[in-house]
């Protein structure tokens, strides 16, 4: 992993390369632009969407045909198959169908008759949200440093302060129909807005060209990226350093030590692979004062409970004496303790209908 990361987001779009592109592989060229810097979503995280006009199979007449990001798959590595394909009229007749909110989860059951061409990869749930948006590019993702906005107490406030006008809000709503029918209502109202932020969620961005729509998203995360390095330059952030790092080759030679034991312990169920991660942020982190409780506060975007749970293990070690087997013999009841947490956590919150 690299320790040195640039903190602002490269502008990676090549016009020459998506020139020689047919409008679909600008699509999943794009997303994987997006997909491939972690700080712009996260694993399995958002989705992006063309209209794009093709030639029906059964007219031979030109329509408006939506290419969004199917359900699974990572933005990063999508290829052409990783998109359904509706038509956009057939989607649009859907709102004559809708019997508003307390129902709207049966319009997913909708969205296949809206397929286009026989394409098998099935739509997801956040199609709506890409369909409504009356521009032919949008890009949904759940970026860090918007997120960082988006789950804050004044997170319209903030986005307010920090976009102006050029950037929209809207409260949280799980993705949906209804979520779908919010965004399209703002873009009617709001022509030059470039996007809007989802609270507690991440950014929805658009464009007339996939090019524009790309460095809107760009854009825009820099912005935010940029405030948060004004807000927190001088200040002593995470309650300041606890501990040193250790040296580079240490740290890893400890990690391929921990790794087969917390992979062996977490693979009961299915098989897991390990990812080590010790970037300077993460290191500023885990290093830190506030560890402890900034750790048990969790994740703040919903999307990312799918990946991590709602809160990360914390495993005590002292750098100052670093007694790897001590560390090794305590993970499994460090293990089982997160276990009882997370389904006690899980019962606590489960639904009947959920
Ligand atoms: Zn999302």
């Amino acid at each position: 992993m690299s320790t040195s990361a640039p903190k602002r987001l490269a502008n990676l779009w090549d016009d020459a390369k998506a020139a020689a592109m047919s409008e679909p592989e600008r699509l999943v060229y794009r997303s994987n632009l997006l997909g491939s810097d972690k700080r712009v979503t996260n694993y399995g995280g958002g989705n992006t969407s063309s209209k794009i006009f093709q030639k029906d199979p059964l007219t031979g007449q030109d329509v408006e045909v939506l290419w969004v990001k199917g359900s699974g798959g990572d933005s990063a590595s999508i290829k052409l198959d990783g998109f359904s394909t509706l038509y956009m009229d057939k989607l649009r007749a859907l709102k004559g169908l809708y019997r508003g909110v307390e129902f709207e989860d049966e319009m997913v059951g909708y969205l296949p008759h809206a397929t286009f061409n026989l394409n098998p990869r099935a739509a997801s749930i956040d199609t709506p949200l890409h369909a409504y948006v009356n521009h032919p590019y949008v890009d949904h993702m759940h970026p860090d440093a918007i997120i960082a906005i988006a789950a804050s107490v004044n997170s319209k406030e903030l986005t307010k302060q920090i976009f102006g006008d050029s950037i929209g809000w809207l409260p949280w709503k799980k993705p949906g129909f209804e979520l779908g029918l919010w965004l399209g209502k703002y873009c009617e109202e709001n022509p030059n807005s470039k996007g809007l932020i989802l609270e507690s969620h991440g950014l929805f961005t658009w464009g007339d060209t996939p090019k524009e729509c790309y460095e809107t998203t760009i854009a825009i995360i820099n912005q935010a990226i940029a405030w948060f390095e004004q807000q927190t330059e001088g200040k002593t952030i995470f309650g300041g350093a606890a501990v040193p790092s250790l040296p580079a080759e240490q740290r890893r030679a400890i990690a391929a030590k921990l790794m087969p034991k917390i992979r062996g312990l977490i693979s009961e169920d299915s098989h897991k692979l390990g990812h080590f991660d010790d970037s300077a942020a993460v290191l500023e982190f885990v290093n830190s004062n506030n560890l402890r409780p900034l750790a048990a506060l969790g994740t703040s975007c919903p999307d990312h409970f799918l990946r991590t749970k709602i809160r990360p293990l914390v495993i005590e070690f002292d750098p100052a004496n670093p007694d790897i087997d001590a560390v090794v013999a305590n993970i499994p009841e460090d293990i089982a303790a997160y276990r009882v947490d997370y389904q006690a956590y899980y019962d606590r919150c489960k639904h009947d209908n959920s």
